[in-house]
Formats: structure tokens, C-alpha cells, sequence
């Protein structure tokens, strides 16, 4: 039986020691990280993240301006309020809320956002630093990812870690992050003819995938750690992951739920970012 990752629980440590820093920041600064988010349109599950980033905001103690915009909004506007809280001294982190409608370009919106504000670490200047492994920030997925790792004290150094999925914003960077954790990575993707045949062979499995139940446990090793991104519904509407827990779990050494794994730290990252660019910010004065 595997023992289970609690990210709920980590992600409360994380965010109390997160409101503690903050209260230290507002002594020394005399204002509070502010965090802006804007979403462009009523995508109900943007709706419902925003929410939650905003409520994260206000248990921490930061500072949250929200900017909800109507689908119409054309690129132009949208890039005029990017440049206008690039500018704005209360706002030390801009996050906008993916997706975009299709009009937009969400690469140009990507870049233009201040790299020292990126913190979903989208723009190309902060994903070329975690590239060469020097960064400031990194995207929150796949931090939380690494925090889930550290807080339970998994060895990667020297591991073989297979990560399933190559998107910007979970697969690659956390492959690099694996390799800057000097783990031996290898990535899947679509085209992997067997992609059981690599996942047999690893240590760690990080399945980034959107398929529900896609690992299974006849694709682990014995002893695996098996970290599960995936976020999907189920045949009744129930939330899964992207691996078959019950098999998966009776191999694995540890593995990540669906809910309450990976899904609580994604937040919880972001807010660690966004008192990062404060700080940093407020150096840089
Ligand atoms: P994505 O952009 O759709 O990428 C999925 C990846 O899976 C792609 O690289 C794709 O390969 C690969 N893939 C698809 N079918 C495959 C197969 N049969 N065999 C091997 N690889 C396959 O998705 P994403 O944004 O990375 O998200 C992945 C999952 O994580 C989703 O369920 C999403 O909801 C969830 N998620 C969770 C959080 C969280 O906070 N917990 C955050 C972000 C995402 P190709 O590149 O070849 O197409």
C-alpha cells in the first residue's frame, strides 16, 4: 500500500508560512504584495479559478486586484491593461487567466507581461531561465510538484523519473526541474509507441496527461513514486486523475490522490511567486 501525499495539508503549511513572511514584508516595506489577475470572458472554470486565487490572496494577506474583462476585449486593450500594471506599483505579479479567447494571441500576452511580475513563469525570458537552472520563478504546477517531492522527502538524485506529457506549463519545465534534481528524466508524449515500456523503468512516474486512469498499475514498478497532475471527470462527472488509483496504488511507494494531491499546491505556488516578485521588486528599489 502506497502512503498517500497529502497536498492539502502541505499546501496549509505552506500558506501559514507564507502569511508569517508576509507580515514581516508589510513591517519592512509598509505594503502588502499585490497580485493581479485578469480574465478575459466567462469560461466558468476560469471563473471558479479566479475566485480561489483571490481567496488566497486575502488569507495570505496580499493585496488582489481583479480585472474581468468581456470576451470582445481585443488584443489591443488587453495588451494596453498589461502595460498599465506593468507600470503599477501596487502590483508586483500579473497572472492572465488561461484561456484567452481565440482572437488573442496568449503567446503575445505571454510576453508581454513584465518578467519580474511573470509569475506563472510563461514569458520566454523566465522559461529560458529554467532552462540554464537559474531562476526566480518557476510555473506553479510543477512547483508544487517539487515542494510535494521535498516536503515528503523523496529522493530524485540519481533516479530515473519519467514524466508523461510535454506541454509548456506542467510537462517540459518539469522535466527540467527533475534534471536540475538530478534525476535521470525521460519524457512521453503521443507519439511514445509504448509508453509502458519507459514508465516500467522508472523511479518516479509524473503523469501529465488529461486521461483518465491512462497509467496503470501494470505500468509501474514495484516501489514507484507515482505523481498524478491529471484533472478529469470520470464516466459519472467525479474528478480523476490521470492515473488508476486502485492498481497504481497497491505497487507504488508513494502516490499523489485526485483530489487533494497535486491539484491544492497549483494555488499555493502561485502565491509564493507572487511574494517572491514582491520581494525582489522591493530589493530592486
Ligand atoms: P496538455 O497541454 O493537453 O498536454 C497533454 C500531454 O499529454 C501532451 O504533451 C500530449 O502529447 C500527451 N499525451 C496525450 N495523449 C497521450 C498518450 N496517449 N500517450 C502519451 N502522452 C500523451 O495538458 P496539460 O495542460 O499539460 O495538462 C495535463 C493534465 O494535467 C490535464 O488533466 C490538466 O487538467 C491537468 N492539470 C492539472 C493542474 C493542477 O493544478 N493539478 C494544472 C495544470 C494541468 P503531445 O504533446 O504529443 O500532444
Amino acid at each position: 500500500m502506497a502512503v498517500l501525499i497529502d497536498g492539502k495539508a502541505t499546501s496549509a503549511k505552506i500558506r501559514g508560512g507564507l502569511a508569517e513572511k508576509t507580515i514581516e514584508f508589510k513591517k519592512k516595506y509598509g505594503y502588502a504584495p499585490g497580485l493581479a489577475v485578469v480574465i478575459v470572458g466567462d469560461d466558468p472554470a476560469s471563473k471558479i479559478y479566479v475566485r480561489n486565487k483571490k481567496k488566497a490572496c486575502d488569507e495570505i494577506g496580499y493585496n488582489s486586484f481583479e480585472y474581468a474583462l468581456p470576451a470582445e476585449t481585443t488584443e489591443a486593450e488587453l495588451l494596453s491593461l498589461i502595460d498599465k500594471l506593468n507600470k503599477d506599483k501596487a502590483v508586483h505579479g500579473i497572472l492572465v487567466q488561461s484561456p484567452v479567447p481565440s482572437h488573442i494571441d496568449e503567446k503575445k500576452i505571454q510576453a508581454a507581461i513584465l518578467p519580474q511580475k511573470d509569475v506563472d513563469a510563461f514569458h520566454p525570458v523566465n522559461v529560458g531561465k529554467i532552462m540554464i537552472g537559474d531562476y526566480d520563478f518557476v510555473p506553479c504546477t510543477p512547483a508544487g510538484i517539487t515542494e510535494l517531492l521535498d516536503e515528503y522527502g523523496i529522493e530524485t538524485c540519481g533516479k530515473s523519473c519519467t514524466v508523461i506529457g510535454r506541454s509548456n506549463i506542467v510537462g517540459k519545465p518539469m522535466a527540467m526541474l527533475m534534471l536540475h534534481k538530478n534525476s535521470t528524466v525521460t519524457i512521453c508524449h503521443s507519439k511514445t509507441p509504448d509508453v509502458g515500456a519507459v514508465t516500467r523503468n522508472a523511479d518516479i512516474v509524473i503523469a501529465a496527461v488529461g486521461k483518465a486512469g491512462f497509467l496503470t498499475g501494470d505500468m509501474i514498478k514495484d516501489g514507484a513514486v507515482v505523481i498524478d497532475v491529471g484533472m478529469n471527470r470520470d464516466a459519472a462527472g467525479k474528478l480523476c486523475g490521470d492515473a488508476d488509483f486502485a492498481s497504481c496504488e497497491k505497487k507504488a511507494s508513494y502516490i499523489t490522490p485526485v483530489p487533494g494531491g497535486v491539484g491544492p499546491m497549483t494555488i499555493t505556488m502561485l502565491m509564493k511567486n507572487t511574494l517572491k516578485a514582491a520581494e525582489l521588486l522591493a530589493e530592486g528599489e
